[in-house]
């Protein structure tokens, strides 16, 4: 019997189960760290390698209609001059000249005071779950300090790109608390440069990419030429990219080295963008939910049209509930021919197609879903992380950690265990399961201690089957193992045959 418990900080209980079971680290510890940047740790580059994998599988594999491709992370200058990620690839910076530190001006938010309809000063807060409740609490301490009799408005939050230029100086640092630090906001590119070669000059300026998208927009004519491909089609592609954020925070869900699983979808310029575009959210949504991500957890952000690119037609957001608040996971767009148009001009080579049915040439349309393994990563954290009290059958009550990751992303698959380490029938046949399942699949060998920490350690990183030898293995007829399972911790016996059976139709 169990009882599920969400703990209250359910983001630090996730990001000391990360550390302390090696899923990921803070990038070069050792050293301090660097913010924004993480490694993943042995499970976590396997449950990485399984969210790319089941991704890689059911876009590209498993569909007649999609290609992948793998193109450089430096690419030519032209492509992001081209893309408009030079001029405009920019997020509005804050700066607080006091304590140096910087903000992004759409996620640092204030308010007037305002007493009896008289503006009595300023309050400001960062984004948060509770934005405007932290800015009406720093209004009514406002007006205490100050002892102003008089009936306090609600406050109205705006961000600072909202700001006019004469309450700058009025608005206080979240820094320091006082007015008179924060600077306008200006346009800061979150492009990484570097240089290619031997020479640091202006001609050798090179960007890391900030997308992977425009590998597959850039390559669109090899791809057309050599991968007997015919419209609709897609290109997806798997891999890192780099964006300078001015606040990267909540762990591995804004960070400044991150990967990218994004498809581009092409279509005819006359083909009805709307309900592809329909189609592909719902593929999104149903993948989501294939990977183990809760419906309730899952809902969608429609952009509105004046907040769009000019030359996008729709963006819709499958947003994901992370214990930070409701943000995006997963972006997918209607571009129109923009890209492909940008770089026929730029480079001078047409990126066209021929129309057999009406001897036309044309610049296809497409959809592209772009998703972020490392948001994936959390989502599927946070979502199948649980703490349960746990009774036995003697009635004793115990604390267990679970994490209920689907099959097909657990890092470790199934845990071996005999049950006595020095008992050699036991082990021989507990080595011999684990060695022909560790061809096919992530298990884990484990002898030590008893089994019901055994079960827990497992219960920890998410292995859905433990399968342990006992007496009955090696007494009885019919070679068969005690399979106990992760979510109900319920317990039957299993052969071989069915062992793999099970693995086959649940770990794909
Ligand atoms: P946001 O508004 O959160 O900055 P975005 O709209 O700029 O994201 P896109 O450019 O659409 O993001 O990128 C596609 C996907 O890449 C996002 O949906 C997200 O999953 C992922 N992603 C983007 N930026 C980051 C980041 N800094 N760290 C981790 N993942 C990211």
């Amino acid at each position: 019997m169990s009882t599920p418990t969400v703990p209250v900080n359910l983001m630090e209980a996730i990001v000391s189960l990360a550390k302390r079971r090696g899923f990921v680290f803070p990038s070069s510890e050792i050293y301090g760290g660097l913010n924004g940047f993480f490694d993943y740790g042995p499970l976590g580059a396997e449950l990485k390698k399984n969210i790319r994998d089941c991704w890689w599988n059911d876009m590209v594999r498993r569909r007649d209609d999609v290609v992948g491709i793998e193109t450089s992370i430096i690419m030519h200058p032209k492509v992001w001059e081209a893309s408009g990620h030079v001029a405009g690839f920019t997020d509005p910076l804050v700066d607080c000249k006091v304590s140096k530190q910087r903000y992004r001006a759409d996620q640092l938010f204030f308010a007037a005071v305002v007493v009896d309809g008289k503006i009595s000063g300023y309050v400001s807060a960062l984004e948060s779950e509770n934005t405007a409740g932290e800015l009406q609490a720093a209004a009514e301490d406002l007006k205490r300090k100050k002892a102003i009799q008089g009936q306090l408005a609600p406050v109205v939050a705006k961000d600072m790109t909202e700001a006019q230029p004469d309450e700058i100086a009025l608005i206080p640092s979240p820094a320091t608390g006082e007015p008179g630090s924060l600077t306008a906001p200006r346009s800061f590119n979150m492009m990484f440069q570097t240089n290619v070669g031997a020479m640091t000059d202006a001609s050798s300026v090179a960007y890391l990419r900030p997308e992977t998208a425009q590998g597959m927009f850039v390559d669109f004519k090899n791809v057309v030429d050599t991968g007997r491909v015919k419209l609709p089609f897609g290109i997806a592609q798997i891999g890192k990219s780099f964006r300078n954020e001015i606040t990267p925070r909540n762990f591995i869900f804004r960070s400044r080295e991150f990967e990218q699983m994004e498809m581009e979808y092409f279509i005819h310029e006359d083909a009805d963008w709307a309900r592809c575009h329909e189609e592909w959210i719902a593929w999104c949504e149903a993948w989501l939910k294939s990977i183990g991500l809760p419906d309730d957890h899952l809902s969608r952000h429609t952009h509105p049209k004046e907040k769009l690119a000019f030359y996008s037609r729709g963006t819709v957001d499958i947003m994901f509930k992370y214990p930070f608040g409701v943000q995006e996971l997963w972006g997918i767009a209607a571009r129109g021919n923009y890209d492909l148009g940008q770089h026929a001009a730029a480079s001078g080579k047409p990126q066209e197609i021929f129309d057999e049915a009406t001897k036309k040439k044309f610049v296809p349309h497409v959809i592209e879903p772009a998703v972020g393994v490392d948001r994936i990563f959390l989502a599927v954290l946070c979502a199948g992380y649980a703490e349960e009290d746990v009774t036995d059958e003697k009635g004793n009550v115990e604390k267990r950690t679970v994490l209920r990751l689907s099959p097909r992303l657990a890092p470790v698959k199934v845990a071996v265990l005999p049950l006595l380490k020095n008992k050699e029938a036991l082990v021989g046949r507990a080595k011999d399961l684990y060695v022909k399942l560790k061809r096919r699949y992530a298990v884990f060998y484990d002898d030590g201690g008893n089994i019901g920490k055994r079960y827990r350690r497992q219960d920890e990183i998410g292995t859905p089957w433990c399968v342990t030898i006992d007496f009955d293995t090696i007494e009885k007829p019919g070679d068969t193992f005690t399979l106990r399972e992760r979510d109900s911790m319920q317990q039957r016996r299993i052969t071989e045959a069915e062992l793999f059976a099970l693995l086959e139709e649940q770990v794909y």
